[in-house]
């Protein structure tokens, strides 16, 4: 017998199975979707067995022997086999990266693998004792009859086989601080000069009865940790080591919840999709934010579940928070397994265990979840598919939507896309009846949608304002304030690029040859484009209206916080950036705390346009709009009217009607004024009609492929190579951009290099990418290069 394997070798990848053989001993046990170790030059090396045979091409005596089996149950199923083929075509990936994908982490690395006994030893054969005796396994599966025996135990159930992962993935604590009450806390007295001790008890009086992370407590209150150990010894506080930030307890306690009665809107989404229960239709669910999306995917699952199906729920990762898995756990109490970014690599590993066993019936979970073994699927639900980070960045760099779609195909079960703002790529989809439209156009409680304004920010300069808070707006916080509303503040600070615009005329400096904001490079002190190659010198003056009002964008949180003090001092600002939530638990604690009305203002970038929930926001500011709409990227606008569709949601959603302010320099641009009454189709028309005139999705594929090296010539010449190479193999109707350097041209002392490929119809696209793959590992590879080609991207920056 002979076993085809996919080997691990990162430095160099070589695409194609292995044939080895199979020892007599393994045998009886041993099944595609296991792992082994096999030798590989002087190495032993890890793989995945993807298929068994009788015969080889090669000389069966000259063939390696498998050294090792790392599982004695598969892994990975037939689905996920093929699904992995289906990847690397699909995509332009390494098997053996699709494979690792499909397992969890914990499953990577080393692990030990463990035996549980299910009957008294006595009951099983002799030979097998010495496993339940500390004999390390590898050194028993030597003994010829050890795998037929250890089959037969297994398919007895006598013995199971488990993995012991805890040494490697073990559990990192933090430590937790919890002030005292008010009461205690007055009662403590602090020697006179004591007074790190005093500024700390002072910060402990402002927060009594809060809990703090030890690491966040010494930042914010500017105190060392011994400082804290002198209180903790006084009483003021304790100290608690917790292992995760999100509340399991407050998940498992949760109480059970029965469905909602539906609108009529609901009723007839609901009876679409259950009508398809059983085949593989797409549902794009189109409703407006808070129309009770949710609410229809608790209760179609709820009827997979009756009829002995599962589910898989995904959701971007941010919005994965404690309330919205709550909802989940009501309903669906212990059939459901949460995997989120909070758990260890072990706990990851449980719960995916969980689904393997069928132990439980949904899955809940960001981007990867999609891949959740489960054997009978029911439905898989993709909400607020227009997220990009349902694209995975780095290799296989699969969209979550393609593998749910190819899964339905699978297990003949629908899809549903949910979204307030679908991309455009699936709602033309929907209009040409590729998917079935489901359409949600009011709030399920009937709040009126919020009062959005859109503020000139160039009158607010031409009244004298240099503020980055315009007059209607900062008046607006000022009445939240005096009447205990709250305020959700929005800086629009997404991606890396900075930019040139005027403060006068609203003019972003654009490419001639591209519709296109031209980036701003530190470094060179130029602007370039990012699509054509094209650069100049930064101006000093408006090139449309000649004012010297022009300069960079890009305001930090902090910046916009100090202005907030001097605008509104008695505000209780809480700020919500990459620098305030680098701890984990950070995220939950602030939006709690913000939730509990510990403050008026949540200030925050795009990691709160989502999931916020509280009925006393009543106000949300958009400071500038400006940041998205000029990205260089052909999404600019779609990303612009997403996001200030989502934000705009977070105002009014109880019994207090909502007000927005988005503040802008460009008022009239489409993306704006259309997301100001969340007029989706006539956005989507007007977009489609953009990307139609300069090529781009959905009208378009684009392909993105990237060179990077130490050295920037190399990097450009191997680019310049691709191109040539491109344009003698692909099609004569297919554009070929660049080579050009990538937005950032370096990262990590390494230059970046790409070309952009825009197609209707390539039929050789696979076999030239291949092609190029081949020459990238035969060469460039060795010389120090990367190569990665992206289909699809969901940003070309
Ligand atoms: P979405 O997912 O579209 O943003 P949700 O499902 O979260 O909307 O619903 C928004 C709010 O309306 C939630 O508070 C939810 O409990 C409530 N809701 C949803 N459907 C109903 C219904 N049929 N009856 C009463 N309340 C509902
Ligand atoms: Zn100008
Ligand atoms: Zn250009």
């Amino acid at each position: 017998m002979i076993a085809e394997v996919i080997v691990d070798v990162a430095a160099h990848p070589i695409d194609r199975p292995f044939d080895y053989a199979i020892p007599a001993k393994f045998t009886a046990l041993i099944e595609p979707g296991m792992r082994v170790k096999v030798p590989f030059g002087p190495r032993k090396v890890l793989g995945f067995i993807t298929g068994i045979k009788e015969t080889s091409d090669f000389d069966p005596k000259k063939l390696k022997p498998i050294h090792e089996l790392m599982d004695v149950a598969p892994v990975l199923n037939e689905e996920l086999l093929d699904l992995a083929k289906w990847m690397k075509r699909e995509t332009v990936c390494f098997e053996i990266d699709a494979l690792k994908v499909l397992i969890p982490a914990a499953l990577r690395a080393k692990y030990e693998k463990r035996f549980v006994l299910n009957a008294r030893l006595e009951e099983i054969a002799p030979e097998l004792h010495p496993l339940f005796d500390q004999k390390p396994f590898v050194k028993m599966q030597d003994a010829a009859d050890f795998y037929p025996l250890l089959k037969k135990e297994m398919d007895k159930g006598t013995i199971t086989a488990d993995t012991d992962i805890s040494q490697q993935t073990a559990i990192k604590k933090v430590r937790i601080v919890h002030f005292a009450e008010a009461e205690q806390l007055a009662s403590i007295e602090i020697r006179k000069n004591a007074k790190q001790q005093e500024k700390l008890l002072d910060f402990m009086r402002a927060h009594a009865g809060e809990a703090f992370e030890s690491a966040d407590l010494q930042k914010q209150a500017g105190v060392t940790l011994p400082t804290i150990y002198s209180l903790v010894d006084k009483g003021a506080a304790s100290l608690s080591n917790e292992e995760h930030y999100r509340d399991p307890k407050m998940l498992q306690e949760a109480e059970k919840k029965d469905a909602l009665a539906m609108t009529p809107a609901q009723q007839d989404a609901y009876d679409a999709i259950t009508a398809s229960l059983g085949t593989s239709r797409t549902f794009l669910l189109h409703g407006i934010t808070g129309s009770g999306k949710t609410e229809i995917y608790l209760q179609t699952i709820d009827q997979v579940l009756k009829q002995g199906k599962e589910a898989i729920m995904l959701v971007p990762e941010i919005s994965l928070t404690p309330q919205m898995t709550l909802r989940f756990k009501e309903r669906f109490g212990d059939k459901v397994a949460v995997l989120h970014s909070g758990l260890s690599a072990g706990e990851k590993y449980d719960e995916w265990r969980k689904i393997q066993r069928g132990e439980v019936q949904v899955a809940v979970g960001a981007r990867s979840a999609v891949f959740a073994p489960f054997e009978n699927l029911g439905l898989i639900i993709l909400d607020e598919e227009h997220e990009s980070s349902y694209k995975q960045d780095d290799s296989p760099r699969y969209h979550a939507r393609d593998i749910a779609i190819y899964r339905s195909g699978r297990h003949q079960c629908p899809v549903i896309l949910g979204s307030a703002t679908p991309s455009l790529e699936s709602y033309a989809r929907a209009q040409k009846g590729v998917y079935g439209l489901l359409v949600l156009d009011k709030r399920a409680k009937n709040q009126p949608l919020p009062t959005v304004n859109i503020v000139d920010m160039r009158e607010e300069l031409r009244n004298g304002n240099r503020s980055m808070f315009s007059v209607p707006l900062a008046e607006a916080i000022r009445e939240r304030i005096e009447n205990g509303q709250q305020t959700v503040l929005f800086l629009n600070k997404r991606g890396y690029s900075s930019f040139v615009l005027c403060r006068d005329c609203g003019t972003a400096v654009q490419c001639p040859n591209c519709d296109i904001s031209l980036t701003y490079h530190r470094s060179s002190e130029a602007l370039r484009c990012h699509y054509c190659g094209h650069d100049e010198p930064v101006p000093t003056s408006c090139p449309e209206c000649e004012s010297e009002h022009i300069r960079f964008f890009g305001t930090g949180t902090q910046k916009v916080e100090e202005e907030l003090a001097r605008l509104v001092p008695e505000a209780r600002v809480l700020r919500m950036d990459v620098d305030t939530t680098r701890n984990k638990g950070s995220h939950e604690r602030i939006l709690a705390a913000f939730g509990e009305g510990k403050a008026d203002i949540l200030l925050g970038t795009q990691m709160i346009a989502k999931g916020l929930d509280f009925p006393n926001i009543t106000l949300v500011g958009v400071l500038s709009a400006d940041t998205t709409l000029n990205l260089p990227d052909f999404r600019a606008a779609e990303k612009t009217y997403q996001l200030l569709t989502q934000v705009s949601g977070r105002a009014g959603r109880d019994k207090l009607p909502g007000t927005v302010y988005i503040q802008t320099y460009s008022p009239e641009h489409y993306a704006v004024t259309l997301a100001k009454d969340q007029l989706y189709e006539p956005f989507y028309e007007q977009e489609m009609a953009m990307r139609r005139a300069s090529g781009y999705p959905p009208y378009y594929f684009v392909a993105n492929i990237q060179f990077t090296h130490e050295d920037l010539m190399t990097a450009a010449t191997y680019a310049e190579q691709t191109v040539r190479y491109l344009a003698q193999q692909l099609s004569p109707g297919t554009v070929i951009i660049g080579p050009s350097a990538a937005l950032i041209a370096r990262i990590n002392n390494r230059y970046r290099y790409q070309c952009l490929i825009k197609y209707k119809k390539e039929p050789r696209l696979a076999e030239v990418m291949q092609q190029l793959i081949k020459v990238y590992r035969t060469d460039w590879l060795k010389k120090g290069a990367t190569l990665s080609i992206d289909l699809n991207p969901t940003t070309v920056m």
